[in-house]
């Protein structure tokens, strides 16, 4: 898509949008409550997103993409926002691990999972994290031992985001203890959670969901054609899965904004002493500022990306700054009353709670900008 003409396209994404997003999904995100039946609405609406290479433009037309560049991003994540429109079942296995299969995975490996997983036939997970390998993932512990024609693994995976309704895992393990580095013998695999000796157990969050889970791992047999990359190799897959993982800012950007409207008419509608108006709509206005701030960042992070050029520190900055303002929001939204405390609002409140911890911590973002930016001296290693 490399002369395309933004205003056309944008056009024919609205028109699609306006006469196909389903009335009962407008609003709706993946981070809300999942019922069974949600979860097939959402399968059936991702079909007709796939079937009409909505579904994940960026991917190379082979695969059902449209080959989009950031631009086209930009105005895409705008019009399905406009138009309310879910995103795809797969947000994590679109953005991140499909990546990760395109550049390291094999033919058959591309052929088998990149069109399901389009289409929300099959959802994945990623099972990274451990309870002791979170911001120090390579320190990861699960292991897979080669066994002839399979990967026997055994350890456990905490905070698996869709776990609980995922068919397949992109899983890190350890397949050499004895490697030089701690980076060194990792390798990643592509897990069909259906496996005997996969345990998934939900994880009840603040907001009543169940959408993060543990993964247990009890002599699962993973047979080898389901590594991906080379043996030991696998901190590259991650670090190249991780990498997509910032490109959602502009969309959360985007959502925040929609928030902050919600929050200025509540503020209206609020009878409110006018004294305590008036201080809550000053600090919604600092929040829009600091929301305008942002989005103005991400774009900029957007058209570096564009112009061929690595966007540097934008990336840690755009996050760190998104999640900080995430919670600013939500104290101003407390401040509402009690009708704060029901439904989407309590939702949105409880959720911002991990917007620190998600995709790196606050800490780990300062971190990467003293550091990587800044050129302050590095942490001393424990
Ligand atoms: C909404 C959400 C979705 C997630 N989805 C997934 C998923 O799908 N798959 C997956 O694998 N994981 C997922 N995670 C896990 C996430 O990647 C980890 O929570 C994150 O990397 C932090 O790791 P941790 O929780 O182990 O905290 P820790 O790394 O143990 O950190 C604890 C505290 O110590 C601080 N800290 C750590 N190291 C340093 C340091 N060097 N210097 C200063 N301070 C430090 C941290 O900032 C934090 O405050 C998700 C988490 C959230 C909140």
């Amino acid at each position: 898509m490399a002369s395309v003409n933004l205003e056309a396209f944008r056009g024919e994404l609205r028109r699609w949008l306006e006469d196909n997003v389903p009335d009962d999904l407008r609003g709706f995100t993946l981070r809300r409550r999942l019922t069974p039946e949600r979860l097939e609405s959402l399968r059936s609406w991702n079909r007709r997103l796939a079937d009409a290479r909505w579904a994940a433009i960026a991917w190379p037309v082979e695969y059902g993409g449209r080959a989009a560049g950031v631009l086209e991003q930009l105005v895409h994540a705008e019009e399905m926002d406009r138009a309310s429109a879910p995103g795809p079942l797969n947000p994590i296995g679109l953005s991140n691990i499909a990546p990760a299969i395109m550049q390291f995975g094999t033919e058959a490996q591309k052929a088998r999972f990149l069109d399901r997983m389009l289409r929300g036939e099959d959802v994945w997970c990623q099972g990274f994290s451990e309870p002791e390998a979170g911001s120090d993932l390579a320190s990861l512990r699960t292991t897979a031992v080669r066994h002839r024609n399979v990967f026997v693994v055994n350890g456990q995976k905490v905070w698996t985001t869709l776990g609980p309704h995922a068919d397949w895992c992109e899983l890190l393990v350890r397949t050499d203890p004895h490697a030089r580095t701690r980076h060194r013998g990792i390798s990643a695999l592509l897990v069909d959670m259906h496996s005997e000796g996969v345990e998934v157990r939900p994880l009840r969050t603040l907001t009543g969901g169940e959408e993060f889970s543990e993964v247990f791992l009890t002599d699962v047999a993973v047979p080898v054609e389901n590594l991906l990359g080379e043996l030991d190799g696998g901190w590259k897959v991650a670090m190249t899965t991780l990498s997509y993982e910032r490109a959602g800012v502009v969309t959360l950007t985007l959502r925040m904004r929609r928030r902050l409207d919600r929050v200025f008419e509540a503020i209206a509608a609020a009878e409110l002493p006018a004294a305590q108006a008036a201080a809550l709509r000053q600090e919604a206005m600092g929040c829009l500022v600091d929301q305008r701030c942002l989005d103005y960042l991400g774009r900029r992070a957007i058209a570096t990306t564009a112009a061929g050029q690595d966007p540097g520190a934008l990336s840690p900055l755009a996050k760190l700054r998104w999640s900080l303002l995430e919670q600013r929001l939500e104290r101003v939204t407390a401040l509402l009353g009690p009708s704060a405390l029901e439904g989407l609002w309590a939702e949105e409140a409880l959720q911002s709670r991990s917007a620190t911890i998600a995709g790196g911590t606050t800490e780990i973002q300062k971190l990467v900008l003293a550091d990587r930016f800044l050129g302050l001296p590095r942490e001393p290693s424990p």
